[in-house]
């Protein structure tokens, strides 16, 4: 029932009668089920999830549909999400994936990505980052954004899930000082990917760059670049290239281990282990800087 379903809306939205010949699962994911479906002539990628959590279909769609409209950089095209019996869905264009994209390439058309402003940070919706919910209340003010939807969020979870009460201080501590890392730096509301690890990012079959999976909202490129020095690293290539195409300011070898530390305290709230204490050392380093 549910593929016919996803057979119907196919069908609808493209405007063309569209029938699954095969359906394959495809591995990588962390949070959700993805498929290959191929019809007689073309292809869809398809993720499905609990109903519960067609909230977070909608705003990958929206993200996708946000970024693809920039006309900067390629993500797939998003057809629709919903919701059918217990399950939600998100139907998008099938990319045949083919190694690493150039570096040149992939940095200018992530520059021209972050030259798309809003002149407010947040995003039309909230997202997800990983597992956990990413608010996104526009704000006129980056760091008040910041620290209270990125920072204090986690520090808030930290402390439900019962980690250290000293991470918890010291990481209320730091949001106190943090406005002392932008003395002399405002930001700009770019377009973000949101969580560009090395597993979101690649190439397509005729090279191309491709972003994918995104947690988007408006904010300071730096938080983009950053993620992608966290958890994989496109190479020196890659950060010159983007540097002609959108100067980074110098204080950003600082901000990007304060952006860094949401990642690490996310992790810290998903998974435990090591990454509480990886955070507090984070927290340490940055007050250090703020002193
Ligand atoms: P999750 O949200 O569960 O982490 P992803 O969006 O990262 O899932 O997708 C899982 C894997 O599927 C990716 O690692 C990638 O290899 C592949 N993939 C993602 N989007 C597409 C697409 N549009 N076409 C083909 N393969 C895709």
């Amino acid at each position: 029932m549910f593929w016919q379903q996803i057979e119907q809306e196919i069908t609808e939205k493209s405007a063309q009668p569209f029938k699954i010949i095969h359906r394959e699962s495809v591995g990588g994911g962390d949070i959700s089920q993805a498929y290959r479906l191929s019809g007689e002539h073309r292809k869809y990628f398809v993720k499905t999830n609990r109903k519960q959590l067609a909230f977070m279909f909608d705003a990958e769609a929206t993200a996708l549909s946000e970024i693809h409209h920039t006309q900067t950089i390629k993500v797939p095209r998003p057809l629709t999400s919903g919701t059918f019996d217990q399950h939600s869905y998100l139907i998008m264009e099938w990319i045949s994936f083919s190694g690493q994209p150039n570096a040149q390439t992939f940095a200018h058309q992530l520059a021209d990505l972050h030259h798309c402003t809003r002149d407010q940070f947040g995003f039309a919706l909230d997202n997800t980052i990983g597992s956990t919910p990413q608010v996104n209340n526009w704000s006129e003010h980056w760091v008040d954004f910041w620290t209270k939807q990125r920072l204090g969020y986690q520090l808030g979870l930290c402390k439900k899930n019962g980690l250290s009460h000293r991470l918890f201080d010291m990481g209320q501590l730091l949001q106190e000082k943090s406005s002392l890392l932008f003395e002399t730096y405002q930001p700009k509301a770019s377009l973000l990917h949101g969580d560009l690890w090395s597993g979101n990012w690649a190439a397509d079959e005729y090279g191309q760059p491709v972003i994918f999976d995104p947690a988007s909202y408006y904010g300071d490129h730096e938080a983009d670049l950053a993620m992608m020095e966290l958890f994989g690293h496109p190479g020196r290539q890659f950060f010159n290239a983007y540097d002609e195409s959108f100067a980074v300011d110098k204080g950003y070898s600082v901000r990007k281990n304060f952006y860094n530390l949401y990642h690490i305290l996310n992790h810290a709230n998903m998974f435990g282990g090591s990454y509480a204490m990886q955070a507090q050392n984070m927290i340490e380093a940055l007050l250090a800087e703020v002193r």
